[in-house]
């Protein structure tokens, strides 16, 4: 078999700008070969062999002619390779050069276009880099240009009334503002459509001063143009409510994306710190007594989404399903807890409306003579709900459904909000970080804001009620009281 080149676009930035068919050509590919600008998001879908050629990357660069030859040589060993770049391969991005190579060399080759930034970091900064009433072209410029014998029309560029987009043009700003009218509205926009992305306006007069003020970083690229205006009326992405916030996520990884979607839709840069991991009981015992005989319990008790995705794994394991539930009233700790249910067909009786199992207390018989319950939870649960139903005369059974255990890793990096979801999250959280550094304690309920009491903090935000969608909107409104 022979091996094909696919000069790919990775888009801007934002992990969610990737196209369908650069994705599907990472997965199936033998190799990838990244460039500097492409986001650490995608780079981490990559499975397969792997080698950076980013310009950027200094300790392990390759000049072009070495990439070149390093794509041709791979590729007639029969390899799939995905010659992965920032934006789109054809603007700015060399991806003519290489085509050329591998056209002469004889090798096959496919190019996908990805989204550029010359486009995309502008429509992220609320400018349309064309309007009926302020732009009918846009011309995009390398602003590479330092030595001025080379390429660039300034005049032309200067008589035009469109847009123009400078692209590796932030370290020449000086020389761009002084060719062109300085009246001239500017945006310079840095790191695009990520979540860092910055946009400072002004005219060519004061662009200058105003980026150095605001110590704009690489990459970063120049709008110039009547469209810029548009800058202060559609601007919606630096707008979200958590925009600009890194937020700790402590949560298991295999629970933690729910949150950290709805963190990231809020504009959020969410930091994963998986403090615990969740994991199968040291024995079934206990739960696989509980499901034998679960025909003689009159009540079943859920205390968390785990208890229910264990119970069910291990009914199914049983060759059992949620008939044998039928017999028993259900009750859920947390709407999150009973939402996972119904994905199983189940109802739950009783939700109250704190996620803490003692919240139960009030809903349930004050004479339990009669009544057989069964817990499902971790090991490591409280007991409260447990022993108070059996001072109430009930007959109470302790399913062990898994385990939490400490995970590896270190937190890296500032942050300005942590999110907890359980009292475990808590104290294996401050088993490693001592010092938060003044960043606000967020917690999904009352038992987790006692868990972080215990460590001597005290948590900011409280969410009204145990879902990770209260969570959020209690982090929400917390920053826009804040006046942000
Ligand atoms: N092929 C790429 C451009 C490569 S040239 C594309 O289509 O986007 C590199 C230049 O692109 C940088 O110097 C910068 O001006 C611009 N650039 C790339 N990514 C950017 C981003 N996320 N935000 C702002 N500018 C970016």
């Amino acid at each position: 078999m022979s091996g094909i080149v696919y000069l790919v676009g990775a888009g801007p930035g934002d992990p969610g700008l990737l196209t369908r068919r650069a994705a599907e050509l990472i997965a199936r590919a033998d190799l990838v070969a990244l460039d500097a600008l492409v986001s650490p998001e995608i780079a981490a879908l990559v499975t397969c062999e792997r080698v950076y050629v980013g310009k950027r990357s200094s300790a392990h660069t390759l000049p072009q002619d070495e990439i070149n030859q390093l794509l041709i040589a791979e590729a007639r060993k029969g390899k799939r390779i995905v010659r992965l770049k920032g934006g789109d391969p054809f603007v700015f991005g060399r991806g003519g050069e290489e085509a050329e190579e591998l056209a002469r060399a004889g090798v096959a080759f496919e190019i996908v276009p990805g989204i550029s930034s010359a486009i995309a970091a502008p429509a992220y900064a609320g400018i349309p880099v064309t309007h009926r009433e302020y732009a009918t072209s846009v011309t995009l410029v390398t602003g590479h240009e330092s030595d001025e014998s080379t390429g660039v029309d300034w005049d032309a560029l200067a008589k035009l009334n469109g847009t123009i987009v400078f692209l590796m043009g932030f370290a020449n700003l000086p020389l761009i503002a002084s060719k062109l009218p300085r009246d001239r509205h500017v945006a310079v926009i840095s790191k695009g459509t990520t979540k860092e992305q910055r946009t400072v306006t002004g005219t060519l007069a004061d662009i200058e001063q105003r980026v150095t003020d605001a110590k704009l970083e690489t990459p970063a690229l120049i709008v110039v143009g009547d469209v810029v205006k548009l800058h202060d009326v559609i601007n919606w992405f630096e707008t979200k409510p958590l925009f600009g916030k890194r937020i700790v996520v402590t949560r298991a990884r295999d629970q933690a994306s729910e949150l950290k979607r709805l963190l990231e839709e809020a504009g959020a840069q969410v930091v994963q710190f998986p403090t615990i991991e969740i994991v199968p009981p040291p024995s079934w015992e206990s739960l696989d007594r509980v499901i034998e005989q679960l025909a003689q319990y009159q009540r079943v008790i859920f205390t968390s989404t785990n208890g229910v995705k264990f119970f069910f794994e291990r009914l199914a394991h049983k060759r059992k399903d949620a008939r044998a539930l039928a017999n028993c009233t259900i009750a859920a700790v947390g709407e999150s807890t009973a939402n996972d249910l119904r994905t199983h067909g189940i109802v739950a009786d009783l939700v109250p409306e704190k996620f803490i199992s003692t919240a139960l207390l009030p809903l349930l018989e004050s004479d339990q003579h009669g009544i057989r319950t069964a817990v499902i939870r971790a090991a490591e649960g409280r007991d409260d709900l447990i022993e108070e139903l059996r001072k109430r005369g009930g007959s109470v059974d302790l399913a062990v459904a898994y385990e939490t255990r400490a995970a590896e890793g270190a937190l890296e990096g500032s942050f300005d909000i942590v999110t907890f979801t359980s009292a475990s999250t808590v104290d294996n959280f401050f088993a490693k970080v001592t010092n938060v550094n003044g960043a606000l304690l967020a917690s999904i309920g009352p038992v987790t804001s006692e868990a972080i009491v215990r460590h001597g903090q005290r948590p900011d935000i409280e969410a009204p009620s145990a879902s990770i969608e209260a969570l959020r909107d209690a982090i929400v409104e917390h920053e826009r009281r804040q006046g942000r």
